[in-house]
């Protein structure tokens, strides 16, 4: 039997037993999204292992500044909600004049 080669397909995972974060193969995934790019351990940081974190975490990123906070997001957040609240302000003008 082949068994060698399905062992070289083996992925490892590994949690963060604080925060619950995973990495694939060392690749940090966002676990309800599986989103993953470059940064996202900073961005995971800001947003989770800063406050959470304590030395459970695996975070190699975490303690350091850079990354998306809930500030940041919330900010983003306020602002896509006034464009979509302007653009129904400029309906509600063209219809009701
Ligand atoms: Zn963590």
């Amino acid at each position: 039997m082949e068994s060698k080669e399905v062992s070289e397909l083996s992925l490892s995972r590994t949690e963060c037993e604080k925060c619950g974060a995973i990495w694939i193969n060392g690749k940090h995934i966002f676990s309800g999204t599986a989103a993953s790019y470059d940064n996202s351990e900073l961005d995971l940081a800001g947003l989770v292992c800063n406050k959470l974190g304590n030395e459970q975490c695996i975070n190699p990123k975490k303690g350091q500044d850079g990354g998306q906070t809930w500030a940041y997001r919330a900010g983003f957040v306020d602002g896509a909600i006034k464009a979509k609240r302007d653009t129904l302000d400029d309906l509600n003008n063209m219809i009701n004049p």
